[in-house]
């Protein structure tokens, strides 16, 4: 099972991702997770990334789709992977797409989660996630049962440096921009399937199974 989430940030592609994965046994593969977890070692990689992802712009094409298929690579993707993040331009899909023909393989199916530029603009700038597992929170629409402090791990809950807001209206241009042409992208490959993200995260996931069987 071979599997992209597309859709602007804030739609909720991380939530889901958790459990797609879960229902379907592959990895979840986020490039933004990955370039955090450098960024909080200190990596050269991370380096590189932060400058662009704290102005809410794009890493260059190049970087990601070297760091995405070095992951795809990786034993676990053997029976299938769950993309979140990647691609991200025309230009990363196409590489992808090569990259994965040359495995004797392609994208099966391309989740497209669409929500409103206003409530994502809410839910971004509300958003908390946590430092230890990743979890997500809003501050008014899924509060912790603690304030700052994560239910599931009682980790520490942050604000994402990107999930200000100016940076939230820039990363939701750059997507309109950038990220938008895969729709018509994946279209054009039959593999998409459209997903109204505004009906609540178990009526989202339902949408998902019912496409992925
Ligand atoms: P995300 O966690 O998916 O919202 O990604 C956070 C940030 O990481 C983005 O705003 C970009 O700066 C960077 N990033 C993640 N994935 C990609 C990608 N596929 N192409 C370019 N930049 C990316």
């Amino acid at each position: 099972m071979n599997l992209i989430l597309l859709g602007p940030p804030g739609a909720g592609k991380g939530t889901q991702a958790v459990k797609i994965v879960e229902k379907y046994s592959i990895p979840h593969i986020s490039t933004g997770d990955i370039f955090r977890e450098n960024i909080k070692k200190g990596t050269e990689l991370g380096k590189k990334a932060q400058e662009y992802m704290n102005k809410g712009e794009l890493v260059p094409d190049d970087l990601v789709v070297e760091i995405a298929c070095a992951r795809l690579l990786e034993d676990d993707c053997k029976e299938g992977f769950l993309l979140d993040g990647f691609p991200r331009t025309v230009y990363q899909a196409e590489k992808l797409d090569e990259f994965l023909a040359g495995c004797g393989r392609k994208v099966e199916h391309v989740l497209d989660i669409a929500v409103e530029k206003e409530e994502l603009i809410t839910r971004l700038i509300g958003r908390r996630v946590c430092r230890s597992c990743g979890a997500s929170y809003h501050i008014v629409n899924m509060p912790p049962k603690k304030e700052g402090v994560c239910d599931i791990c009682g980790g520490e809950l942050y604000q994402r440096a990107d999930d200000t807001e100016e940076t939230v209206a820039n990363r939701i241009e750059v997507y309109e921009a950038q990220t938008m042409p895969l729709i018509d992208y994946y279209e054009k490959a039959g593999v998409i399937a459209h997903i109204d993200g505004a009906t609540g995260l178990d009526n989202v996931f339902a949408d998902i199974v019912s496409v992925l069987g």
